[in-house]
């Protein structure tokens, strides 16, 4: 199976300006891409470069740059390598409708062998980010199935700033999501919505979770 027929099933290229199905590496070999998604919900799409595709996972909070701080990754199919250039409008009614924004972009470093394909089988990938806004050590580690968790490692990248809300817009254009929705023709006010910063508790006033359940009596 071609690594990118899911990604060519679940869409159709006369009617989404996506990048077609084309599986050919970049220069580096080993690019990645953070695409902050206004779809049916706000998340962003974390894609690292492997074998000439971008492995990719879907984290609904995006990167935090805190080592305590562990953040969903849902793996989703394989993109090809062009679509780390993609920012603009899916047509609604067309897989992921909605607006997309480069939000950050570089290359990355795996820590250990430099065989991304068999630390993803094995369910743990250690790699070093070289982007504008995202750097340093990271792990993505698999908890179940297409379950996966994003952490940033301990080190002098590591930080309590909310980076989603500090560095909202296009690492490529400058632009926020309702400035790519307005100039592209996509839905402004959903856009909107989606650059509005998500209120989160700060640091140390986090809700934590009970250590310990009551006995039943
Ligand atoms: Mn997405």
């Amino acid at each position: 199976m071609n690594p990118l027929d899911e990604y060519k099933k679940k869409r159709r290229f006369g009617s989404t300006p996506e990048p077609p199905p084309e599986a050919k590496p970049s220069a580096s070999g080993r690019s990645f891409v953070v695409q902050k998604h206004c779809a049916s919900h706000l998340h962003y799409d974390v894609r690292l470069e492997s074998a000439g595709v971008l492995k990719s996972w879907a984290v609904p909070k995006g990167p935090s740059l805190n080592p305590a701080v562990k953040r969903l990754a849902m793996a989703v199919e394989d993109h090809p390598v062009d679509y780390s250039d993609f920012e603009g409008i899916i047509p609604e009614g067309e897989y992921g409708g909605g607006t997309v924004m480069v939000w950050d972009r570089g290359t990355y470093e795996v820590e250990g062998p430099d065989d991304p394909a068999a630390a993803i089988e094995k369910g743990e990938l250690k790699f070093t980010l070289h982007g504008t806004k995202l750097a340093g050590s990271w792990v993505l580690v698999r908890t179940r199935n297409r379950q996966w968790l994003l952490i940033k490692h301990r080190d002098r990248y590591a930080s309590d700033d909310d980076i989603t809300v500090s560095q909202p817009t296009s690492v490529l254009t400058g632009r926020k999501l309702a400035d790519i929705a307005t100039d592209e023709g996509g839905e402004v006010e959903e856009a909107s919505r989606c650059d509005q910063p998500s209120v989160s508790a700060p640091p140390g006033k986090r809700p934590t979770p009970t250590s310990r359940r009551k006995k039943p009596s």
